[in-house]
């Protein structure tokens, strides 16, 4: 009979699976990013991962490259046109106006975290599926709720030991934008041959975004362009400063850059990034945010001033990574764990006991307990190996005598010492025998 070829599935280009041993890291990250965002006072949404495609197009705006080459874009079976969402931040407008939260006490602050979906070129620290965690300010044009904004994001980084370096503009408003946009382009046009092709469409399109342009040759020429900050109204002036103001006062360290423009229609005013150094000397960009006063007005809100920021987290979590593995153990400033432990392991033996041990496990992990086992193992041997595999404290052996006893035998697994316990006071013994290890 002829063989029937199975076909094997992988996955889609720029997709990932964040298998078991990647999320001790991963969960770490997030832990950390919450529980900040938390001290912090913003409280957590969850947001659709599929929207209105016109809500990406008319934030994000119809010129950029997420919006007319990276969206995931389709129609459903009742001709609705959606999008996977390429950022965090529109869903968090639409739902803000949604939910009439213009009502709630200001500033309201809410975080999220999820994966984005971006068609672009795979290639290092670059998928078509990745995650974001991004904190939203509503309500607040206070410089100092830029500079707090920023603060968090350094804190975030300092305290998962990754060295980083944070750039920060000003891109004004759209009146004194659109008088910097004039110069730059008058400035621009007698190298418009000189740009690269993406850049030359920029020119007519999103000019500013030929200020973060990747290609050597466009950077060379906008290092001599004129810069947004010299542009900037009264306002904004002062707004900047402010800003930077209270940013000295927190002794934090920051850079000024005029090439960050950030790219998306909706921003304005404050615009930072935050970099890290890559082995071969290049920057990778862990996050970044800005203002986005518009933007809530845009989408059919009251006009309410806000700002925000969003981290990649592959990005980070491979930085952690790699520091933390390279870093020797007794130099680490914080412990990750990177396997399975347990507290107590429940080991069995014979039949009788095989039956005991659904329920003893149960009653023990609902007392708060790690407990381990491995009850498709029939010989203590195998069942040991698992146990010291996951580092048990103690293991509980049940056999055919402790059964007839009513009894329980507890291991102390490093110094190998043993005792006999009634049953009905094994959880009383437990605790006692953990505590005395703390
Ligand atoms: P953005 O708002 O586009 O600057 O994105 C914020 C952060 O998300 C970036 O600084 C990256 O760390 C991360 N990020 C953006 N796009 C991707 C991508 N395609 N793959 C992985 N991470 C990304």
């Amino acid at each position: 009979m002829k063989k029937q070829k199975i076909k094997k599935y992988s996955l889609l280009k720029g997709f990932k699976d964040i298998v078991p041993e990647d999320q001790f890291y991963w969960n770490f990250v997030l832990d950390k990013l919450s529980k900040c965002a938390d001290a912090y006072g913003f409280e957590k949404i969850d947001l659709p991962i599929v929207e209105e495609y016109g809500l990406f197009a008319r934030s994000v705006g119809t010129d950029t490259d997420i919006v007319t080459k990276e969206m995931f874009a389709f129609e459903t079976l009742g001709k609705e046109k959606v999008a996977l969402r390429p950022e965090g931040t529109a869903g968090a407008v639409r739902a803000y106006v949604e939910h009439g939260m213009m009502n709630k006490r200001k500033p309201v602050k809410m975080y999220y975290e999820g994966p984005m979906f971006r068609y672009e070129k795979p290639q290092a620290g670059r998928f078509r599926q990745f995650h974001q965690f991004g904190c939203e300010v509503f309500g607040e044009d206070d410089p100092i709720v830029d500079a707090q904004i920023i603060y968090m994001c350094y804190q975030i980084f300092d305290e998962l030991n990754i060295p980083i370096e944070i750039k920060i503009n000003s891109i004004g408003c759209n009146t004194c934008r659109n008088h910097y946009l004039k110069a730059l382009k008058l400035y621009l046009k007698k190298y418009k041959s000189k740009l690269c092709v993406d850049c030359n469409k920029r020119y007519n399109k999103n000019i500013l975004r030929i200020l973060d342009c990747k290609e050597k040759k466009c950077q060379e020429i906008v290092a001599d362009a004129p810069q947004i900050v010299d542009h900037l109204c009264t306002d904004c002036n002062t707004h900047f400063v402010k800003t930077l103001e209270y940013l000295e006062e927190s002794q934090i360290a920051y850079t000024l850059n005029p090439f960050i423009v950030r790219g998306l229609d909706y921003y304005n005013r404050t615009a930072f990034e935050i970099f890290c150094k890559e082995e071969d000397g290049s920057q990778s960009a862990l996050g970044g945010g800005g203002r986005y006063d518009s933007l809530v007005r845009m989408l059919g809100g009251q006009k309410t001033p806000a700002i925000g920021f969003a981290l990649g987290i592959e990005r980070i979590v491979s930085r952690l990574r790699d520091m933390y593995e390279k870093t020797p153990a007794d130099e680490r400033k914080f412990e990750i764990p990177t396997s399975k432990t347990c507290d107590v392991f429940i080991a069995q033996l014979g039949d009788g006991a095989r039956k005991k041990v659904l329920v003893l496990f149960e009653k023990i992990r609902r007392e708060g307990f790690l407990v381990g086992e491995s009850v498709s193992k029939t010989a203590l041997k195998q069942q040991m190996e698992e146990a010291d595999r996951l580092k048990a404290k103690m293991c509980l052996i049940v056999g055919q005598k402790e059964i007839m006893d009513d009894t329980i035998l507890i291991r102390d697994m490093e110094s190998g010492n043993q005792e006999i316990v009634p049953s009905g006071q094994i959880l009383k013994v437990l605790r006692r025998r953990l505590d005395s290890l703390k």
